[in-house]
């Protein structure tokens, strides 16, 4: 059974530049780094790996210099890394991002079983959260997000029990494996690369697939296949806030001032 692990390579910063003619990000000069939700995703794959004996797999998409957060997953113990990677992939949205890795996931799905896709929960660049409900659906798989922790995997009866933490409390589900799981940072914590290891994957193999290997429309990638379209990007001016009805025990009483105010400030129409 393979298990796969999303990654993505995002700007080392949370201060991200964007273009102002182009509203897109500025990329020069940004040192790199797999996304952090995604390191945990990764840490877990690695885990069921020692714990189960599944063949771990990491999965990018995105330009050739990616191939640097593949290279990490390898040191990290992944059996492969896998860059999803050609210039009708670039430009791509979340529904096309999506598309063209559920089409790898589907190709892998021809060699052995998939049991879980693991993505983070969000990148910090783009921010959408869409990607891996995005897979989920596309590839017909049970969708957990927000995954704090594993309970239980039953190989046998093709389920798998998780504890989602949600805003104020914890949800524990079971569903049908294979299922596609967006992880929190509190799910584990990531180990790091011994030297040996760093020291092999320099020279492990991390396999390239274009789209001849995957096949795709090229009307349903890259650009082409990306409906988004970003009219302008910017900083919010932030105003100070209010606080309503402070102290206010009464949600019935402070959601009827609320909409008052709003009506009022002429933010909402009744
Ligand atoms: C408003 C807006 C406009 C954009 N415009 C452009 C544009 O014009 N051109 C452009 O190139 N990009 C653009 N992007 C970025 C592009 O949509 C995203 O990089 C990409 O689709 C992934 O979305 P995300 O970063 O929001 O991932 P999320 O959905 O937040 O990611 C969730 C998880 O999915 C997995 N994942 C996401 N992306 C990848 C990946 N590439 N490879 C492997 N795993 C992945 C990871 O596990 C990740 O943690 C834009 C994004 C936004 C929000």
């Amino acid at each position: 059974m393979i298990v796969v692990a999303c990654i993505k390579q995002v700007p080392d910063t949370t201060q991200v530049q964007i273009d102002p003619v182009t509203n897109t990000l500025v990329r020069e000069g940004i040192p790199f780094i797999i996304n952090p939700y995604d390191t945990h995703a990764l840490e877990e794959t690695l885990r069921l790996k020692d714990s189960h004996g599944f063949k771990a797999v990491a999965l990018s998409m995105g330009p050739p210099n990616a191939e640097a957060a593949l290279r990490k997953a390898l040191a990290l113990g992944v059996d492969r890394s896998i860059l999803l990677s050609d210039r009708v992939f670039g430009g791509a949205d979340t529904l096309s991002t999506s598309n063209v890795i559920s089409a790898a996931i589907r190709r892998l799905m021809d060699e052995d079983e998939i049991g879980i896709v693991f993505c983070g929960k969000q990148t910090i660049d783009g921010d959408t959260a869409q990607v891996g409900p995005g897979i989920a659906v596309r590839l017909g798989f049970s969708q957990l997000t927000l995954v704090d922790r594993i309970e239980r995997i039953d190989t046998g009866a093709r389920t798998i029990t998780v504890r989602r933490k949600l805003e104020g409390r914890y949800e524990i589900v079971e569903a049908r494996l294979p299922a596609m799981i967006t992880v929190v940072r509190e799910l584990n914590r990531p180990r790091y690369p011994t030297v040996p290891m760093r020291l092999a994957s320099a020279k492990a193999e991390v396999e390239r697939w274009s789209n001849e290997e995957l096949k795709l429309d090229v009307n349903s990638v890259g650009l082409k296949g990306s409906p988004t379209w970003v009219s302008r990007i910017f900083s919010p001016q932030r105003a100070q806030g209010e606080i309503l009805g402070d102290g206010m025990n009464d949600p019935v009483a402070a959601a009827l001032m609320l909409v008052d105010r709003l009506v009022e400030g002429d933010l909402l129409a009744v």
